[in-house]
């Protein structure tokens, strides 16, 4: 089947989802006898007949959204348990924590590069890689702290943080839900940044 059509295939749903997200109204989910006659379900059960004698192939579909961000986490975390790995200095480490997703740990690898102080930050990466200690914005040592609270590349994240959160420890703000969903989206980002990837 040509990439195209299988396209156009993942197109239709996702049209539908977004639908379904614009549609400002109530939407009801009703169960509904077959064969009696309703024109959309009569429809959909006989497009769904027709789909099982399709072969497999014609109806595979490119990866979901979800899929792809699954796969780039996955190569992402790969590159940098490499990068860990070719490593020298951090060996003592390495007898401590194996893999980077340290997942055994803590159970997030993302917040994990926080707790471990062990992560992606600049600070740390000049001790292991003999990388600039400066960060990113080219302002301050990229030490978690100025990452997570000062770095202005990170502004965004912070926009719909709580009020007061400049006086929350780090701890604090890892263990509130929204800061620490924030805080994974600011560290899956500044991962890529730092790796040079996509
Ligand atoms: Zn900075």
């Amino acid at each position: 089947m040509a990439s195209s059509a299988v396209e156009e295939v993942r197109d239709i749903i996702n049209n539908i989802k977004e639908d379904i997200k614009e549609y400002k109204g109530k939407i009801t989910l009703t169960w509904i006898r077959a064969h009696m006659g309703n024109f959309g379900n009569e429809r959909a059960d006989q497009l769904a007949k027709e789909a099982t004698l399709i072969s497999d192939e014609t109806i595979s579909f490119v990866p979901s959204r979800n899929q792809i961000r699954n796969e780039e986490n996955k190569i992402m975390k790969d590159l940098w348990q490499n990068r860990w790995n070719d490593s020298k200095n951090a060996r003592w480490t390495k007898n401590l924590i194996d893999k980077v997703n340290v997942d055994r740990l803590y159970g997030d690898f993302y917040i994990n590069q926080i707790l471990t102080a062990h992560g992606v930050f600049r600070e740390h990466q000049a001790r292991f890689f003999e990388k600039t200690s400066l960060c990113l914005c080219g302002q301050e040592t990229g030490s978690v702290l100025h990452v997570i609270k000062e770095c202005e590349i990170w502004t965004s994240y912070r926009k719909n943080w709580p009020s007061g959160w400049q006086l929350m420890s780090l701890k604090d703000l890892i263990n509130n839900a929204d800061i620490r969903i924030s805080l994974r989206g600011l560290l899956h980002e500044l991962l890529i940044k730092e790796l040079d990837l996509f």
